[in-house]
C-alpha cells in the first residue's frame, strides 16, 4: 500500500512524543497537501493497519487538506486544489506533465490524554 511509509513515520513520531511525555496519545493533527501520493481515506485506512496492536491503536487521526498549486508545465494554467486524483491531468489540454505544489504530509500536533 502505498500510504502505508507515511503512516508508519505518524505511528513512529507519536510514539516516540508519548514515550518522552509519558503520556498517552489522544489525537493527532496531520496536515496533507495534493502532493501526497495517497488521499486523507487512504492515509487513515493505512494508520489504521499500521497503529494495530501499539499503544496507539485507535487514536484518532484528524487530516486536514491544504489546498496547492497545481500547475501545467505544458500550458501553463495553475489551479489550486486541495487533492488530485491518482493520475491527473490539466483541465485545460489534458496533458499530464503537471507540477504539484504543497505540503505532502506534516503532523501539526499531537494531542495527548
Ligand atoms: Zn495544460
Amino acid at each position: 500500500m502505498h500510504g502505508m511509509p507515511a503512516a508508519k513515520e505518524i505511528v513512529e513520531a507519536a510514539q516516540g512524543a508519548a514515550e518522552k511525555e509519558g503520556r498517552t496519545v489522544k489525537s493527532i493533527e496531520v496536515e496533507m497537501g495534493p502532493d501526497a501520493a495517497i488521499n486523507s481515506e487512504e492515509l487513515e485506512l493505512c494508520f489504521d493497519v499500521a497503529s494495530q496492536d501499539t499503544a496507539l491503536e485507535g487514536t484518532e487521526l484528524n487530516i486536514t487538506l491544504k489546498p496547492g498549486l497545481v500547475e501545467c508545465l505544458d500550458c501553463g494554467k495553475s489551479e489550486e486544489k486541495t487533492r488530485v486524483d491518482h493520475l491527473p491531468s490539466c483541465p485545460a489540454c489534458y496533458s499530464t506533465n503537471l507540477k504539484i505544489n504543497g505540503v505532502g504530509i506534516v503532523i501539526k500536533d499531537i494531542v495527548f490524554e
